[in-house]
């Protein structure tokens, strides 16, 4: 038996004990109030690391069986244990995570190597994991304020996904990153309240569906950007199965989505990709934290 602890960081922080991939006893969540929004937005780097560390301990003592690896799913560039960046928790850009987090467990008696992934990549491995597909390419979209791009299994790289260019036209521009034409420039949310100063982006999905011609234009234009930025990982990585998830996915319609894919994928051999919504949950990044962080031991 493989023992493993999963966390999430995001907006807040959920960890749970998996034996042999599966969940086993209560997740532990910070803050215990599931309705705060931003709870972690003011907590200090080592605060957080502080906090971590109690859930991963009090999980680690749930049980005899010795815990093999620690995974920690954070959004942002994640290379080597190390945050690169991490747009939505500005405090933990830089931090060498994983050796923070593994020095604070070693003075509680937990040597359980730790490993830290980007959060749409847990998704991915995640996903991959409760459908039996861990041999198989899974990619996933996350679609919030910004949009997260994760794949599995877990090869070098960047993928930003969500920052890939989706157009040439130069008013695109309101990209969180600054950068022009970019798929979250459409896509997020952020950038979608920059766009209708006037609406909310629920207004804009609720008024296209009542047919506005200009949220309709928008939502259009909102899909054929998720289109073209799948079209083109189907033309790099192949055809297989894309999921998309986050707190926004209630936008996205499938159909539409299938039908702008249908036009930009035309090479017969790459027309066998498959497109499933799944509603967003925290078990599946926690999960797939825990499972790159035992795959990560074998590698
Ligand atoms: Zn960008």
């Amino acid at each position: 038996m493989t023992t493993a602890i999963g966390v999430v960081m995001t907006e807040h922080i959920v960890a749970g004990r998996l034996e042999d991939h599966r969940l086993t006893g209560e997740l532990l969540r910070y803050p215990g109030d599931t309705g705060a929004l931003d709870a972690l937005a003011a907590v200090p780097g080592s605060e957080l690391v502080e906090l971590l560390s109690s859930q991963i301990a009090s999980l680690a003592s749930a049980d005899a069986a010795p815990v093999n690896a620690i995974g920690v799913a954070v959004p942002g560039i994640i290379r080597s244990g190390v945050v690169e960046d991490s747009p939505n928790l500005p405090q933990i850009k830089g931090m060498r995570l994983a050796e923070a987090l593994a020095k604070v467990l070693a003075a509680r008696g937990i040597a359980a190597p730790v490993h830290v992934a980007n959060d749409a990549d847990a998704i991915a491995a995640g996903v991959a994991a409760t459908r039996g597909q861990l041999n198989k390419l899974t990619r996933v979209w996350t679609i919030g304020n910004g949009i997260g791009y994760g794949r599995w299994p877990y090869v070098e790289g960047v993928w930003e996904g969500g920052h890939i260019t989706v157009t040439l036209d130069a008013k695109e521009r309101f990209c969180g990153c600054g950068g022009v034409g970019h798929l979250e420039g459409i896509m997020g949310y952020r950038a979608m309240r920059l766009r209708f100063l006037d609406l909310e982006p629920e207004e804009v999905f609720a008024l296209a569906r009542k047919g506005d011609a200009r949220c309709r234009e928008f939502v259009d234009l909102w899909h054929r950007a998720l289109a073209a930025g799948t079209a083109s990982f189907i033309h790099l990585a192949g055809p297989g199965r894309f999921y998309f998830t986050g707190h926004n996915v209630g936008f996205l319609e499938l159909p539409l989505l299938r039908g702008h894919l249908e036009s930009m994928v035309k090479m017969s051999p790459l027309q066998s990709y498959s497109l499933e919504i799944l509603p967003p949950d925290d078990e599946t990044a926690l999960i797939g934290a825990g499972v790159s962080a035992l795959r990560a031991l074998a590698w």
